[in-house]
């Protein structure tokens, strides 16, 4: 019996010694993690000021103060322009990215109209129609309940869905729509494509940071846009799932309690999948 308590007792100091081991460690990955978090939230800071200042000056050389710029000089303005804006979509992402992981982005509910909210959109994506064999159509929203939520942050995500579906479309339409899922209580949006579609085996990968199909690199943009995206969704207590066909387009579709903060079913349970 003495014999057994000495192992005992050698067997729980022993559970001890991992338990504390376990801690130490678990403290070690938050304050990584919390060095990461502000680490990038400064950088972000940081660049933000003199590539603001790059796009001032670029538009107002592209503007032409002092007589014209030749058309290679317009080129060369342009890409600068380019570059620097595409620097800051990155950065303002990867700022905003943090702040969630931080915990440190609030959630801002206003009511208001899904009319209201696409009026806005179509407004602010005026400057991204230009493949005139595109169209984008938006579905009249008359007879939705208001929403609450956070406007703001619908509306980011809304135009980072749909300004990605003018990405990936050649031709054909974006159609946006929204609809009532009274059993769910929450409205349900979406923006459906008819444009390359997504290989089954990407669906689950292009909402992880830095995840882009081969190939679309070239199109531009930084592969933070959905992973933000779902976050600021989920931040709303709703999601973004997509369901697409190669070669044929495809439909992404955000879920949002109709009044933030109340109950709504998970997607999947809702659609009985
Ligand atoms: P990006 O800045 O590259 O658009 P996202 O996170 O928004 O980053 O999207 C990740 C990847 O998902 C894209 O690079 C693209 O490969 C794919 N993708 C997103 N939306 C669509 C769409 N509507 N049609 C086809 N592919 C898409």
């Amino acid at each position: 019996a003495a014999r057994l308590n000495r192992e005992l007792e050698e067997t729980n100091r022993g559970v001890v010694a991992l338990y504390s081991e376990l801690d130490q460690k678990a403290e070690q990955l938050r304050s990584a993690s919390d060095m990461k978090s502000r680490f990038l939230s400064h950088m972000s800071h940081e660049f933000r000021t003199p590539l603001n200042s790059i796009l001032a000056l670029s538009r107002l050389l592209a503007d032409g103060v002092d007589g014209e710029l030749n058309r290679e000089q317009q080129r060369q303005v342009e890409y600068i322009r380019r570059s620097a804006q595409g620097l800051l979509d990155m950065v303002n992402d990867l700022l905003d990215l943090a702040k969630v992981e931080a915990g440190k982005l609030d959630i801002r509910p206003t009511t208001f109209t899904v009319q209201e909210l696409f009026a806005g959109l179509r407004g602010s994506l005026k400057p991204l129609l230009v493949n005139p064999a595109v169209d984008l159509l938006f579905d009249d929203p008359a007879g939705l309940p208001e929403v609450r939520a956070d406007e703001q942050k619908l509306a980011q995500v809304l135009r980072n869905l749909i300004s990605n579906a003018l990405k990936f479309t050649q031709q054909g339409h974006v159609r946006v729509g929204a609809r009532h899922d009274t059993a769910a209580g929450r409205i349900v949006f979406t923006v459906e494509d008819t444009g390359i579609g997504i290989a089954p085996e990407h669906l689950d990968t292009i909402f992880e940071e830095f995840e882009q199909v081969q190939g679309a690199l070239q199109r531009g943009g930084t592969g933070l846009g959905l992973p933000l995206s779902r976050r600021l969704a989920q931040l709303m207590g709703g999601d973004v799932t997509v369901r697409s066909t190669p070669g044929a387009g495809s439909t992404f579709e955000l879920f949002l309690p109709v009044r933030y903060g109340s109950f709504a079913a998970p997607p999947a349970q809702a659609e009985g999948a």
